[in-house]
């Protein structure tokens, strides 16, 4: 379990900082500069940002490089040894992914060590005050640092409705154990959903140390990984991770209490989320306010003619399977009979799905009579082109964040 953040104001509010418009190392450097950061000194800092999936800057999907840097270049100067860690989705490979979001390149001009968090085996804590999970399989780094900070990228997210400090430390979680956190049954009396049940647990155990929200370029609607970028030019900081989270909802035209795991962990005494009660600075920080399109509730919407099933999929499927869609949801109607609508079935637990259906992952292995079954866990998307084309493809993007021309790659 991660101890009370050494940053945080001993008596009175939590404080938060905010800054748009310099640019992402500048802002960065601007809301760090508001708060004193000398419990620091000669002390092990990880750094914890998004790069869990392999994409570059400026798509709203992994955290911006500079943004990085600056968090790299601050808690230097105050004496203290830096390192930055991911454990990616599954189907990524950590050091392609810090390639690829440019944090390579910065970590290689300050002489800071990149970790790999899957590489060692993993430690199991208890979570004491769990309402879904009793224990966590947690990457070793995190439980080693002295002090973690949570650098998310300002996303709405279609499971959990947004994806900021909080949901950003389910990357300190090892390998594939991420994926239990998708599988867990209801909980009885309870009206949230699993997923949502299971981040406020965890973030009774690892609320990071200080939150460095990267709002550069954010996603709006499909997010984590399929939605649109939106170029914000703001950065978020404060060492209460609630708050900071509040406070990036505010700017993103979102209320705290609607999103279920801060409303929980605010409820639970884990943080603060009521904006009344942070102090934020600059006092006009809600001029800077500019609503973030929401994820869809009905995929259908944005997929004419396409209906997804989804029962508690994982994001390593969602990603895989919205970004196939974006890319080729064309060429389905020309593989898959269909009067005038295709069934997608994602995730687990499908009680029963219509005939015809294009199922997608393991999960839905018990259903594979009904239509076409892509394997995987999860798929790649030249796996799925394969099953719907019955032509072999290679997709040099499978398991990615990004999405280039691959038409040509359909043989
Ligand atoms: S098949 Fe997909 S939904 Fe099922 S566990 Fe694997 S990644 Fe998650």
């Amino acid at each position: 379990m991660l101890s009370r953040s050494p940053f945080m104001q001993k008596t009175g509010r939590p404080e938060v900082h905010v800054t748009r418009g310099n640019g992402p190392y500048a802002n960065t450097r601007a809301v760090l500069d508001r708060m004193d950061l000398s419990p620091a000194k000669n002390k092990r800092v990880l750094l914890k940002p998004n790069a869990g999936r392999v994409a570059p800057p400026g798509k709203g999907i992994v955290t911006d490089p500079q943004v990085v840097a600056a968090a790299m270049d601050v808690f230097k100067e105050v004496g203290a040894v830096v390192a930055v860690g991911e454990s990616p989705i599954a189907g990524v490979h950590t050091p392609e992914a810090f390639d690829a979001a440019g944090i390579t390149e910065v970590a290689k001009k300050r002489d800071v060590d990149l970790i790999d968090m899957d590489d060692r085996p993993a430690v199991r804590i208890d979570v004491p005050r769990g309402h879904i999970i009793d224990s966590l399989k947690v990457c070793p780094e995190v439980l080693e640092y002295d002090i973690v900070v949570s650098l998310p990228v300002m996303k709405t997210h279609m499971h959990t409705g947004v994806s900021l400090s909080i949901k950003n430390m389910k990357g300190c979680l090892w390998r594939r154990s991420k994926v239990e956190l998708h599988m867990l049954p209801p909980v009885e009396n309870h009206d949230e959903k699993p997923i949502d049940i299971a981040i406020a647990d965890l973030s009774g155990v690892l609320c990071p140390h200080l939150s460095i929200i990267d709002g550069t370029v954010g996603m709006e609607g499909l997010g984590p990984s399929a939605g649109d970028a939106k170029p914000f030019d703001c950065v978020v900081a404060g060492a209460d991770a609630f708050s900071a989270d509040a406070v990036a909802c505010r700017l993103m035209g979102i209320s705290a209490d609607t999103i279920p795991h801060l409303r929980m962990g605010g409820q639970r005494g884990y943080g603060v989320i009521d904006i009344e009660h942070i102090s934020v600075t600059p006092e006009h920080w809600q001029d800077w306010i500019s609503p973030f399109t929401p994820p869809p509730e009905n995929l259908s919407i944005e997929f004419p003619n396409i209906t997804v099933l989804d029962n508690n999929s994982c994001s390593a499927c969602q990603s895989t399977l919205l970004l196939f869609l974006k890319r080729y949801r064309h060429i389905l109607f020309d593989y898959i009979p269909s009067e005038n609508n295709i069934q997608i079935a994602i995730g687990k637990g499908h009680k029963e799905l219509p005939l015809g259906t294009l199922c997608i992952g393991n999960c839905t292995a018990e259903h594979r009579k009904q239509g076409i079954f892509v394997k995987g866990c999860p798929p790649v998307s030249s796996a799925i082109i394969h099953k719907v084309t019955g032509k072999p493809a290679v997709d040099v993007f499978d398991g990615h964040g990004e999405t280039p021309d691959m038409d040509q790659n359909i043989k």
